[in-house]
């Protein structure tokens, strides 16, 4: 049976721990925001050492939906949940029905989608106990996986950021370090292999690393060296938190530029330090916007032209880019502000 406790958090609007025994589900959905409307974030699952450690992710990455909703524009909130858990061992068919329930009981201020861990395929499971989630199969009527959206925005933005500081947007012979070669970093990958880059690239599984070397003739790193090698661009496409202040004296490239979300383990200072190394940092939830805007219009407004949508990042990027320049203020610094005064009234989020 599903028990759900409410916690309170200042700042978020709703936050609950599920848990089912029979399942096996232990779960925490974090509603930060519905100020724009329902709240939309993907669904992570992830071995978390403790519960702890899961809602910490969770709030993050519930913000960092907020933030980025209000910069691209859309109307909805900012929402995640986060499955306690090994994808690979651990995701059964009653573990999925029973998040579904969990996602019902919020009636709508919390509507589903993909994150590291979850298929579409496993998204059409959650929807047989609620309507309230985004991105199923085709064959569910949703418009399936978001990653290659979210990689063709990166690399919208990538180039914004090449303009700046190389003088030229095109990506021919850049040197690129992609760490994670799943959904994002995958569709990445390709997209960077056609343009001419040249990529190195590490994953925890050794078998996306090594198809990685054969598709596109990239270079393995080591998993501990990647953000090591000297390189055009940096692309963290795996989890949060690797920027911080041991790889960030570490990193041997001017850019920083990939889908992962909450890329600063210190959301405060690390945006400061990068700025003093003089690396420019893309924030993340203006670049890997692409795959909630997919959901969003075609799923939320019904609309099917997403491509103007995904271009407007790499406008978004640049005007982000260039007033952090102006001012000499870290971007993540400005993309903040611009969310603020997006989402108008004031908001206790931001610092
Ligand atoms: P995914 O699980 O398909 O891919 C993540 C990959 O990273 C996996 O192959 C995993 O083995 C690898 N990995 C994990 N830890 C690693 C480490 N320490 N070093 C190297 N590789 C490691 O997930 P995804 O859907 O590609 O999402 C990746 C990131 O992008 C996440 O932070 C996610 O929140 C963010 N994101 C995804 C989307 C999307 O459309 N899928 C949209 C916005 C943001």
């Amino acid at each position: 049976m599903l028990t759900i406790k409410h916690l309170k958090i200042k700042g978020f609007e709703t936050i609950v721990v599920g848990k089912d025994r029979s399942a096996g589900l232990h779960a925490i959905i974090a509603i930060h925001s519905i100020q724009r409307g329902p709240s939309l974030g993907g669904i992570r699952m992830w071995p978390y050492e403790h519960e702890k450690a899961a809602l910490q992710d969770a709030l993050r990455l519930a913000t960092a939906m907020t933030k980025k909703a209000a910069i691209s524009g859309l109307p909805i909130g900012g929402g995640k949940a986060v499955i306690i858990g090994d994808p690979e061992k651990e995701k059964t068919r009653i573990l999925l029905l029973s998040m579904g329930e969990l996602i019902e009981s919020l009636q709508g201020k919390y509507i589903g989608a993909k994150d590291s861990g979850i298929l579409p395929e496993d998204l059409d499971v959650v929807s047989d106990q609620t309507r309230h989630v985004t991105g199923t199969t085709g064959k569910r009527g949703g418009s399936g996986d978001p990653s290659l959206a979210t990689a063709k925005g990166v690399l919208a933005g990538m180039q914004a950021a090449c303009q700046v500081v190389y003088g030229r947007n095109n990506l021919q012979d850049r040197v690129v370090a992609i760490q994670g070669v799943g959904h994002v970093g995958w569709n990445l990958g390709n997209l960077l292999y056609k343009k001419g880059a040249k990529l190195f690239v590490a994953d925890l599984n050794p078998e996306r690393a090594d198809r990685a070397r054969r598709s596109w003739k990239a270079t393995v790193a080591p998993l501990s060296k990647i953000h090591q090698m000297p390189v055009d661009v940096f692309a963290p496409c795996a989890l949060g938190g690797v920027l911080n202040v041991k790889t960030i004296p570490q990193l041997r490239t001017k850019i920083v530029a990939g889908g992962a979300n909450n890329q600063c383990l210190d959301e405060e200072q690390d945006p400061y330090h990068l700025m003093k190394r003089g690396i420019l940092h893309v924030p993340d939830y203006v670049l890997n916007a692409g795959g909630l805007i997919h959901l969003v219009v075609r799923e939320i407004l019904h609309q099917r032209g997403v491509a103007p949508w995904i271009n407007n990042i790499e406008r978004t990027v640049q005007r982000v880019l260039s007033v952090a320049l102006e001012q000499q203020l870290p971007p993540m610094v400005v993309a903040d502000r611009m969310a603020r005064e997006k989402l108008g009234a004031k908001h206790e989020i931001f610092p």
